[in-house]
């Protein structure tokens, strides 16, 4: 029998045991007995019981996402944000633009989200003398991904200095759904609810796929108030191996 991916978590968001398929794995010896009784009867009374563990949460399997995500923004929503090459799910104060469409600049958006590349780009070619960008009022939002690599300090000097608003990271996964979120105080990037990631030899997986990228999970509460794991010290795997040495 096939079991679907579950996982129990104790009161601070840290995991305890993982199932996927037909492996599993134990973070904690006492908690391994709550998984014989298999995902389709696991409920949290039976948990409490059989693991003698008070407080434990369960994981279900993230259900398919019918639609795009909303678009969740670091500060306060602002009025006017544009979004280019990137799709969420439709509001009001947002409009999306193709990366050929300069109308956006017309539309003096307060906000901008766009491709970790492409606002790099942007930002050379105002540097350049090449293109001159509008004026933002509210912040930038840097999208990630895990074929670019995270966001270095650098590459945010870079967008701070051409946009002069505050930049703020979102990290994609390879169909481009946003796993992880920069909060508000910058101590690392909130996991999504539906991101199932984990790390292992220090290099962060999601959904037990190897990504490339070498960071910590840590749980616990965050100064912006929220309490969802967040990623810390995000690098590229080969550049995290080169500092250690
Ligand atoms: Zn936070």
């Amino acid at each position: 029998m096939t079991l679907p991916f579950f996982r129990l978590r104790a009161a601070n968001g840290a995991p305890l045991v993982e199932r996927s398929g037909q492996t599993g794995r134990t973070l904690i010896s006492g908690a391994w007995r709550a998984v014989k009784f298999g995902a389709a009867q696991i409920d949290r009374e039976k948990i409490d019981a059989a693991a003698g563990i008070p407080h434990l949460t369960v994981d279900r399997p993230p259900q398919a996402r019918r639609g795009p995500q909303p678009l969740s923004f670091p500060l306060p929503m602002p009025p006017k944000v544009a979004v280019i090459e990137a799709r969420f799910a439709p509001a009001k104060n947002q409009r999306w633009f193709d990366r050929h469409d300069g109308s956006w600049r017309a539309w003096q958006p307060d906000a901008l989200v766009v491709p970790l590349s492409l606002g790099l780009l942007m930002a050379d070619r105002k540097r350049c003398g090449l293109a001159d960008l509008p004026d933002l009022t509210v912040a930038l939002v840097a999208l990630s991904s895990l074929a670019d690599g995270p966001m270095d300090e650098r590459q945010r000097g870079r967008l701070w200095r051409a946009f002069q608003v505050p930049v703020f990271e979102q990290l994609q996964d390879r169909d481009g759904s946003i796993v992880a979120r920069e909060c508000e105080v910058r101590h690392g990037l909130h996991l999504d609810p539906d991101a199932v990631a984990d790390v292992r030899a220090g290099e962060l997986r999601l959904r037990n796929e190897p990504t490339g990228i070498a960071g910590d999970i840590v749980y616990g509460c965050c100064e912006c108030g929220a309490e969802s794991p967040r990623l810390t010290r995000v690098a590229p795997l080969r550049m995290a191996v080169g500092a250690a040495r």
